[in-house]
């Protein structure tokens, strides 16, 4: 029962169900339980179907034009007051919707979330079968592997002091199935990380796992190209351009300043070396980069918020930003160095506004965060959706922390051919073959060719520091005849979430845990009986 009202000695509810509403009309005098109804209660209804008087008509309602005059009424479940109003508009926070999520998901905008979410991936399935996929189910009790994430670790009862491991993601187990002759899988897999909070992460997602044999970066673009072509027809009705450009790390590094850009909007990072090298100004001399970025009628950004992020980039150990405005005459921090010469070359216009900044090539993160921030700020990206493929990524980084090279994505990805003679001197050079798929400035899926010998896993996994032995079964595989093959993992919730023009993942999981990962529903995590961890062979230090 969505909406009850009482006019005129009749009793109008609003009836809902998964496929909408329906307006009832009640005779109270005849249908004496019509008193004990309330919001939220589970009813039966039976009478009759009848057209309402055309002033009645309800053009906003799919059975608007209609009306059902109930002639008996059943009570199926009665409901208590709700914790909070169930309406698309819903007042409640977050923690409460969470808490009662099963009331939360009876609202119709969570519904068509969870729908639209479920067509998604029926569009994936069919697409893929309709290529010849086999969707194979992996274990989630797996083994736990050093690279990657935290494990969630599950105690094993019938062997005290040992573990198994929440799987990450099926990765090994897509390689095993290729090594096993399945040639294309794929599965709509639930990935476990034990990783710190963070906006807009979940400590388990959903990937579409896909993995195929004999193929190269070409083979899986135009799987992928395909299969998002076919979901938006299907789900969305909307035709989708394709190929998707595809750039360069470094390219997209260098001209936006992220591995995955937004290309919603143009301002791209331009190279200001030519314009003020020469320039009398001790923070730009003998800087390796000068980078800066054109705002085009930037000059709405006030002098505070230019204030606010110079101080910020200041705090990350950089020189801070320098900015010039052009209305007229040219003001700013820079603008006793701005002749015709820059002004022509750069094209300022009155309006626009100048940031530059100086350093190392650590500059380009901080503009390409400027250049998200100035665009959202001055209303710069339009409707759609752009997507790009994004490659050639280094295949190692060095961990902040530690300074350890670790993978920068796997370490099961290969190497580009050329460069595996680098891989002893100087293995931060090499790169890998590696893709990432980005639409609007959001990573939605990455994947790699990977090694099929064994000698260059062991190279690498030498290489990363990591102890071998965790993947015998892996290294074993390679041993017996092991087919070259590669794949890619779409998110399936960011996907979901994206195409509803949504910003956050929880709208489009059912039962999704907070961004602190607790599930407030379940009230997990929580303490189990001593009992429990007796049977584990657990002893709880006191903390
Ligand atoms: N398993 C990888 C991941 O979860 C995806 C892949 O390389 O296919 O990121």
């Amino acid at each position: 029962m969505d909406r009850i009202r009482n006019l005129g000695g009749l009793v109008f509810l609003n009836l809902r169900d998964r496929s909408g509403i329906l307006q009832l009309v009640i005779d109270p005098n005849k249908i004496p339980v019509a008193k004990e109804l309330s919001l939220q209660d589970c009813i039966m209804a039976e009478g009759e179907v009848r057209e309402r008087p055309e002033k009645q008509k309800n053009p906003h309602l799919k059975t608007g034009d209609v009306e059902l005059t109930v002639k008996r009424l059943e009570i199926l479940g009665k409901s208590k007051v709700p914790p909070f109003v169930v309406e698309d508009d819903v007042k409640a926070n977050e923690e409460l919707r969470l808490h009662y999520r099963y009331l939360d998901l009876r609202r119709k905008v969570m519904q068509d979330h969870i729908i639209f979410r479920h067509k998604i991936v029926t569009a994936i399935r069919e697409y893929l079968n309709s290529y010849n996929f086999i969707e194979i189910e992996t274990p989630i009790l797996t083994r736990s592997m050093p690279e990657g994430a935290r494990d969630y670790l599950v105690p094993s009862r019938l062997y005290p002091g040992k573990f198994y491991a929440l799987a990450q993601s099926p990765q090994m187990y897509k390689q095993l199935l290729m090594v096993a002759g399945f040639e294309r899988y794929y599965q709509i897999a639930r990935c476990l990380r034990d990783e710190d909070p963070r906006h807009d992460r979940q400590p388990e997602h959903t990937q579409l796992d896909i993995e195929m044999s004999f193929v190269d970066e070409e083979d899986i673009f135009k799987l992928i190209e395909g299969m998002f072509l076919h979901i938006f027809k299907k789900v969305l009705n909307r035709d989708l351009s394709i190929p998707f450009p595809r750039i360069t790390f470094n390219q997209s590094i260098e001209r936006f300043g992220t591995d995955k850009p937004d290309l919603r909007f143009g301002m791209e990072i331009m190279d200001m070396k030519p314009f003020f090298s020469e320039k009398d100004f001790p923070p730009f001399q003998g800087k390796p980069e000068i980078r800066g970025l054109v705002v085009k009628d930037g000059k709405q950004i006030s002098r505070k918020t230019l204030d606010q992020l110079n101080q910020e980039a200041k705090k990350k150990g950089l020189e801070g930003i320098f900015w010039a405005k052009k209305d007229g005459p040219v003001s700013g921090s820079i603008a006793r160095i701005i002749d015709e010469n820059i002004i022509h070359g750069l094209n300022l216009e009155d309006g626009d506004l100048l940031v530059v900044m100086a350093g190392k090539r650590d500059i380009l993160y901080f503009l390409g965060r400027l250049r998200n921030e100035f665009a959202q700020k001055l209303n710069l990206i339009s409707e759609g959706f752009k997507f790009l493929w994004v490659y050639d990524f280094p295949l190692f980084e060095k961990e902040p922390k530690t300074g350890r090279i670790i993978a920068s994505h796997h370490i099961f990805t290969q190497p580009k051919k050329e460069d595996i003679p680098y891989l002893d001197k100087d293995p931060l050079q090499v790169k890998g073959r590696l893709y990432d798929l980005v639409c609007n400035g959001n990573e939605l899926a990455s994947g790699s060719i990977r090694n099929h010998k064994r000698e260059l896993q062991e190279k690498l996994f030498s290489i990363a520091g990591i102890d071998a032995d965790k993947y015998t079964m892996l290294l074993q595989a390679l041993d017996f005849g092991a087919p070259p093959h590669g794949g890619i993992a779409p998110g399936i919730d960011r996907i979901v979430m994206l195409l509803a023009g949504l910003n956050s993942i929880r709208e489009v999981i059912a039962f999704p845990k907070t961004t602190q990962a607790q599930g407030l529903l379940e009230g997990i995590p929580d303490f189990v009986e001593p009992e429990q961890l007796k049977e584990l062979h657990i002893k709880l230090e006191p903390t």
